[in-house]
């Protein structure tokens, strides 16, 4: 089922060509290279040119610049003189959509140009739903005359071309044929691609961009499943549009372009972020140091593939039942997340205190689950006590018994009184009798269950299935395997499923050996590398971030990891491009601004974009657009549909919010205590 990746245990990269911007290699044995764009008007030359300049000194290794007409694309002429003249040799790359005379002005200035697929010479009009093969052909006739002109233009200069598809940006034909699906993205850039390859022009790289990190995952993963079919080798350009600003948009390109990088996938890629473009390039550089140190030097995979199917969501089938009184797991419920604190189990006072401050900032996202590790044997006293202190501000406590407690006396010395309790142990893969001895204590206190196992058992503990079980990954493995822990879930998934073990999974984001106080960045990147991608594939049911010692930050973090991968909505979802030259108002003052009047509107999801040409096709599945009309005007938009045209920007926040209440989405925030 993994004919898109060497391996889903290791990272093997994707064999691919190398194709040249200007003289810098992209593919093949490259480095990951980085990526991004200007948000100035591309006319007003000195400033384009200023950003630029900012962007190649923080690192960037290809500028993007959009070119909307022909005559921004001829003011890449002077961009790209003032560039060279000022000593930056870094590529400069057009930004098309649907103007092919602007790309074919832009291609004689820059070293790429990036064309989108669903609009290139395509015009969305939906006058005919269903077409003939033979109007589907004739359209395939008219693109090879719309484009071959450009193909062939670039093969004659050396420019080398991205052919970008973006979900929600489909021609009317591939729309009408597959939908706006993974699929769908991968047939429009198949159209190009072959137009390409019939002029024998291969200078080309591929992207399948999305806002919905599952969507981009799947399309990416359907896409180079195709092309390896095809013997298409063409390097990969990653990223997820519209992420958004701040710790969201971070997560969410982390999940999607990190789960794709640890798969062996992307050659180059871009975290687009509402905010300053210098600001994405530390987090992209982050993400491919990462993904890079893991590369293996396997070109085959040693274990055998897993039953996933990584084309369709699904998530794993697991047992339901209560954690307590009012938190089950199960298929039907949201993943469970489960805070680890740093205090002990006598220290009830201090962690009461921490918990009564928390709480108010932890409003809509509660702590669920609290995990204390159980140094000594005498700790275990202080449970009562803890829990009549606590009982009011967590769901139910895990106690972690680390190794040197014996099972004998961890069953003398726990309480009978009834507490909503997990215990979690580590495990060996044959420890039968220590494994069934645990359970049978667990049983006679109501106690869940949790087990820490090694990823590649064949047999043992996952082939005795227990009620009320819970499986994670030994806290030895997660310590001493940074490299490929994605793998080793999923290896461990593909045990309990072989074993038909509904056990749900628990995501433990624990610190590795080589961790060495990482920055709150490479925290986040971490747990949405992992998290993102296991819970992308269907996996993960319990979810835990216990590289921050901040209960607060832990909490939220976790949160937002699972809203970012779309397993738990709990607030808002904001939708925001990052803004570049066609942006008609201030993205990153008005996604503030809009962010602030409805960031209370728990599963709402407002897409804010910067124009009408590629805003409204690209906010996908949005509740309601607010959406660049015109200069300082605005279109709103209850879902694909604009119903208010031309709003002066200084009422349009008005009318939004007017707009979420006529549809019933609305409750008034509420009141911030003093
Ligand atoms: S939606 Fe935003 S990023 Fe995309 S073209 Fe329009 S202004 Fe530029």
């Amino acid at each position: 089922m993994s004919a898109y990746c060497s391996s889903r245990f290791s990272t093997i990269r994707r064999h691919s060509r190398e194709v040249l911007i200007g003289d810098l290699g992209v593919g093949a044995k490259n480095p990951i290279r980085i990526q991004s764009m200007t948000t100035t008007n591309t006319q007003d030359v000195d400033a384009t040119v200023k950003q630029a300049i900012a962007l190649a000194e923080a690192g960037c290794e290809f500028v993007r610049i959009t070119a909307p007409n022909k005559t921004a694309a001829r003011a890449l002429k002077d961009i790209h003189s003032q560039f060279r003249a000022a000593g930056f040799d870094t590529p400069l790359v057009a930004d098309i959509h649907f103007l092919p005379s602007a790309a074919m002005e832009a291609v004689e200035h820059v070293e790429k140009v990036r064309i989108n697929p669903g609009n290139y010479a395509d015009n969305k009009k939906f006058a005919i739903r269903e077409y003939t093969d033979d109007q589907y052909n004739e359209e395939l006739q008219r693109l090879y005359d719309g484009f071959s002109p450009l193909v062939l233009r670039s093969k004659e200069l050396g420019r080398a071309m991205r052919i970008g598809t973006n979900h929600g940006s489909l021609s009317d034909r591939i729309m009408n044929r597959y939908g706006d699906t993974p699929l769908g993205m991968v047939e429009s850039a198949l159209e190009f691609l072959r137009i390409a390859e019939s002029h024998s022009y291969r200078e080309i790289i591929l992207s399948m961009k999305a806002s919905n990190p599952k969507v981009m995952i799947e399309a990416y993963r359907l896409l180079v499943d195709r092309v390896n079919d095809e013997d298409m080798f063409y390097p990969l350009h990653l990223g997820v549009t519209e992420a958004g600003d701040g710790e969201d948009g971070r997560i969410k390109s982390a999940i999607g372009i990190g789960s794709l990088l640890m798969d062996g996938l992307g050659d180059t890629i871009r975290v687009s972020l509402t905010e300053d473009p210098v600001f994405e390039i530390p987090v992209a550089q982050a993400l491919a140091q990462k993904v890079m140190a893991s590369w293996s030097e396997l070109d085959q995979d040693p274990v055998e593939p897993d039953s996933i199917d990584p084309y369709h969501f699904q998530r794993r089938s697991i047992a339901t039942f209560d954690l307590a009184a009012s938190k089950s797991v199960g298929v039907e419920a949201p993943p469970t997340v489960i805070t680890r604190t740093p205090f002990e189990l006598s220290q009830y006072e201090a962690l009461e205190t921490v918990l009564a401050k928390a709480n108010p900032k932890l409003k809509d996202t509660p702590i669920e689950g609290l995990c204390i590790e159980v140094r000594s044997i005498g700790d275990l006293r202080h449970i009562e006590t803890l829990w009549k202190r606590i009982g009011d501000k967590v769901a139910f406590l895990v106690l972690e018994i680390p190794q040197n407690i014996d099972l004998e006396s961890l069953s003398a010395a726990l309480p009978h009184s009834k507490l909503p309790l997990a215990l979690l142990r580590d495990f060996e893969a044959d420890a039968f009798n220590p494994y069934k001895r645990f359970l049978r204590i667990c049983f006679d206190f109501d106690a869940i269950p949790i087990v820490g196992l090694t990823p590649n058992v064949s047999d043992g503990i996952c082939s005795e299935p227990a009620d009320n079980l819970i499986v994670t990954l030994n806290s030895q493995v997660q310590a001493t395997a940074p490299d490929h822990r994605i793998g080793s879930y999923r290896q461990l998934a593909e045990r309990l499923n072989h074993w038909r073990n509904p056990s749900p999974l628990w995501i433990r984001n624990l610190d590795t050996d080589d961790s060495k106080a990482p920055s709150f960045l490479n925290r986040l990147l971490d747990a949405s590398i992992l998290s993102g991608s296991l819970l992308c594939d269907g996996l993960g049911d319990l979810i835990s971030i216990e590289t921050d010692r901040d209960l607060t930050r832990a909490t939220k973090l976790a949160y937002n990891v699972l809203q970012g991968a779309g397993a738990r909505i709990s607030k808002t979802e904001f939708v925001a491009c990052p803004s570049c030259g066609r942006t008609l108002f201030d993205l990153q003052s008005t996604t503030q601004r809009i962010r602030e009047k409805t960031g209370h509107l728990k599963g709402v999801k407002i897409a804010i974009m910067g124009c009408i040409v590629n805003g409204p096709g690209e906010m996908a599945d949005a509740d309601f657009g607010y959406v660049g009309g015109a200069p300082a005007k605005i279109n709103l938009y209850v879902g694909k549909d604009c119903v208010q045209y031309n709003i002066p920007q200084a009422e349009a926040d008005q009318h939004l919010v007017d707009l979420i209440k006529e549809h019933g989405k609305w409750v008034d925030p509420e009141p911030v205590e003093a």
